[in-house]
């Protein structure tokens, strides 16, 4: 990482650059503070969404100069998107994802003290969610109930399933395909783990429905496995062999992997969240997942995110473009600035990551917050979007 990098920036639509405005300065504030002056990020506009309709056209949320400016910086932080609903053009982070083969969605959720959250323990969990990120159901091969694909796919499979003395399934049904496979697995498997080593988690645990699905779903937890058997020998230990061999203590410093059926997670999270480290998870588990978990430690609106491949990354606010607050300098931006501060890690500049977090952790103790967490907390004091990102820059600027 070169001590002046470029990084570009897409604002994004809706409340996208009220959040943008407000988080710049605090990421450029912890960078500056940490490094005395010796680092600095060069931020570069990459233009998408409306603001790229407006310069480009209608037709042109996406154009294809800004999907290469992103692979050109390798590292991108993007506000919130709209996607029109029914017709339109296609998601835009979808397109991201899938043109710059982002396959790793990664979601750290953990509570920060002072925000107001539905469970007892919110303190309790530290996960971060690897969900793989360009398959299973996702994959977008679906047709209509009564189509003619759908009729002639079913025509097929029913050919099948009569051969194996099974019941048909009926030829009016809408018809998915759930695609699963090992390369996409395992290089999952892989980030989960190597990111497990580096960030100090103690287990991988992945999660599936192989009970049920055993092809897919089955296969993703055994591919897990020889992943990490073949790659990680040395550095992980199965939850089996642990209890068989160690007698349930951890070995040496190992990563555990074991996994877990996924509605049982969901259990778990709840109950005994603190057993859990890093979560590998197929497409439609983890996107069940990730929101159910943010929503334990107090909501998306200060969940972090990113899309993660081999040659690219991109962090992400997690929720939406919120049309209507756009432009109000209302909502709060700690997703977008958290996800900067996962940004900073992933560029190994984690002292200002650290700065980042321990200085939006110390506003919202002082009580200074937007309107979201103000009318939920008792005593606070409710600013704007962008006075919200000046406490956080002041906090920075008076830390030890
Ligand atoms: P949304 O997240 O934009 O808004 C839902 C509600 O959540 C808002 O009305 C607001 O009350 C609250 N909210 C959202 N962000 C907040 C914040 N930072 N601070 C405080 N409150 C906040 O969800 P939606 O209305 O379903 O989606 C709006 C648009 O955003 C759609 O076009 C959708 O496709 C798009 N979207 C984009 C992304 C992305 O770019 N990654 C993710 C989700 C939705």
């Amino acid at each position: 990482m070169p001590e002046t990098p470029e990084i570009g920036f897409i604002e994004g639509d809706g409340i996208g650059p009220d959040i943008w405005a407000a988080s710049k300065p605090v990421l450029d504030a912890a960078v500056e503070k940490a490094y005395d002056g010796g680092r600095c990020i060069e931020w570069r506009e990459v233009l998408a969404g409306e603001k790229a309709q407006r310069q480009f056209g209608r037709e042109n949320p996406l154009p294809a100069y800004s999907i290469k400016a992103i692979a050109r910086y390798g590292i991108a932080i993007k506000g919130p998107l709209t996607t029109p609903v029914g017709g339109g053009f296609r998601s835009l982070n979808v397109t991201l994802r899938q043109r710059l083969d982002l396959y790793a969605c990664v979601r750290p959720v953990r509570h920060f003290p002072g925000v107001p959250a539905p469970v007892v323990h919110p303190e309790k969990v530290n996960i971060v969610i690897f969900r793989e990120n360009t398959e299973d159901v996702y994959a977008g091969v679906e047709w209509p109930a009564g189509s003619e694909d759908a009729r002639s796919v079913l025509g097929h499979v029913n050919g099948r399933l009569r051969k194996a003395g099974a019941a048909e399934i009926s030829l009016e049904s809408a018809v998915g395909i759930k695609p699963m496979s090992e390369f996409n697995t395992r290089r999952l498997v892989r980030k989960a783990i190597a990111y497990a080593l580096e960030n100090g988690f103690e287990s991988v645990t992945l999660v599936h429905k192989g009970n049920i699905m055993k092809y897919t779903e089955g296969a993703f937890r055994d591919w897990g496995y020889e992943l990490a058997r073949e790659e990680f020998l040395e550095s992980t230990i199965t939850e089996t062999e642990l209890y068989e061999r160690f007698e349930g203590r951890v070995a040496d410093g190992r990563i555990i992997i074991k996994d877990r059926i996924a509605d049982a997670m969901f259990q778990q999270l709840l109950l005994r969240p603190e057993e859990y480290g890093v979560i590998a998870a197929p497409n439609l588990n983890g996107d069940y997942l990730s929101d159910a978990a943010a929503a334990q430690v107090g909501g998306l609106g200060m969940a972090p995110g990113a899309n993660i491949g081999d040659g690219c990354a991109i962090f992400e606010a997690t929720h939406g473009s919120a049309p209507k607050y756009a432009g109000m300098d209302k909502v709060n931006p700690g997703s977008m600035i958290l996800s900067g501060a996962e940004m900073l890690r992933f560029m190994g500049w984690k002292e200002a990551a650290g700065l980042v977090v321990k200085a939006i952790t110390q506003t919202i103790q002082q009580g200074t917050v937007t309107y979201d967490l103000a009318r939920q907390m008792t005593g606070a004091r409710e600013v704007r979007c962008s006075e919200f990102g000046a406490a956080i820059v002041e906090n920075i600027i008076d830390s030890a």
